[in-house]
C-alpha cells in the first residue's frame, strides 16, 4: 500500500524538476531579438495638422471645391445639395451618398447646426451619417447628427449616438452655429457566402475629439422601429441624411476617408 502512495509523489517531483530545468534553459537561451518583428514595415503617411486636415493617403470627399464625390441616394444622379465653401443639406433633394463604396475605414467629417435653429427633440437639426448605405429599402447604419446642446431627446438618438442602439459615452456638443467634428473608425460586418453573419460591425467615434463610442458592437442596421438585424453586403457608400424635420438645414465641411486594409 505504502509503495502505491509514494509512487505518484516521486513521479510529480521528477516532473517538476524537469519543467524547472526547461524553464531555466529557455531563460538562458532566449534573446531580445527573438521577439522583434521587422516586417512588414508600416507605410509612411504624412500626418495632417490637428485641425482635421486630411492626411496624405486620405480620399477627400468634400473640401469645398465641388460635389463630384457625391450622388443622389435614390437614383445615383449628381448630388443636388448646396455646395460652396460648405455643403448644406437640400431637404427637397433627399439623401446623398458617396460615389465610391467602402468596407472598413477611418472617416473625418465636420458639421454645423445653424445658429438660428428651431424645433426641439428629434426635430432640431436632425441629419445623420450612414456609415454604410447598403441599398434602397435598407435602414443602413446611422451615426446621429442633431443639435444636442441643451436639447433633450432619447439618449440613444442624440448626437454621437448609434441610432437606437448606443447612447454616446458623454455629450461634448457645441452650441448651434459652431463647427463640430466626428472621427470614426468603422469595421464592416462580414458574412459568409450564404449571407449568414460571420462577424458583426464595430464602431469607434470621437466627437469634437472626445470618445463617444468605444468599439461598440452593432446589433444590426439602425432601425427607427423594431429590433435591429443584419443583412448581407460587402462594400457600401457613406450616406448623408436629408431629414424631413421642419428645422433649418445643417451644413458639412472637410470630409475625408481612409480605407483600411
Ligand atoms: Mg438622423
Amino acid at each position: 500500500m505504502r509503495r502505491q502512495i509514494l509512487f505518484p509523489v516521486v513521479a510529480s517531483g521528477v516532473l517538476m524538476f524537469a519543467s524547472v530545468a526547461v524553464f531555466a534553459q529557455q531563460t538562458i537561451t532566449a534573446k531580445p531579438e527573438d521577439t522583434e518583428e521587422w516586417k512588414p514595415v508600416p507605410r509612411i503617411v504624412a500626418p495632417g495638422s490637428t485641425d482635421g486636415a486630411p492626411p496624405s493617403d486620405a480620399i477627400v470627399l468634400f473640401d469645398g471645391a465641388n460635389l463630384n464625390q457625391w450622388v443622389s441616394a435614390k437614383d445615383k444622379s449628381p448630388a443636388k445639395w448646396v455646395a460652396g465653401d460648405v455643403l448644406t443639406v437640400n431637404k427637397a433633394a433627399g439623401n446623398i451618398e458617396t460615389r465610391r463604396a467602402f468596407r472598413d475605414y477611418q472617416l473625418h467629417i465636420e458639421w454645423r447646426i445653424p445658429r438660428n435653429i428651431s424645433g426641439s427633440g428629434q426635430e432640431r437639426g436632425n441629419s445623420g451619417i450612414f456609415l454604410a448605405s447598403t441599398g434602397p429599402g435598407d435602414a443602413g447604419y446611422e451615426l446621429q447628427v442633431l443639435d444636442s446642446y441643451h436639447n433633450t431627446t432619447y439618449v440613444n438618438g442624440q448626437a454621437g449616438s448609434i441610432y437606437k442602439q448606443s447612447a454616446p459615452l458623454v455629450n461634448p456638443a457645441r452650441k448651434p452655429g459652431e463647427w463640430q467634428s466626428y472621427d470614426v473608425v468603422w469595421t464592416a460586418p462580414r458574412f459568409d457566402a450564404s449571407g449568414t453573419l460571420k462577424s458583426p460591425a464595430f464602431v469607434t467615434v470621437f466627437m469634437n475629439g472626445v470618445l463617444v463610442q468605444n468599439h461598440f458592437q452593432l446589433k444590426g442596421q439602425t432601425l427607427y422601429i423594431g429590433k435591429p438585424f443584419y443583412k448581407q453586403y460587402d462594400r457600401a457608400p457613406i450616406k448623408l441624411q436629408a431629414h424631413g424635420d421642419a428645422s433649418q438645414p445643417i451644413s458639412f465641411r472637410n470630409i475625408w476617408v481612409r480605407e483600411l486594409p
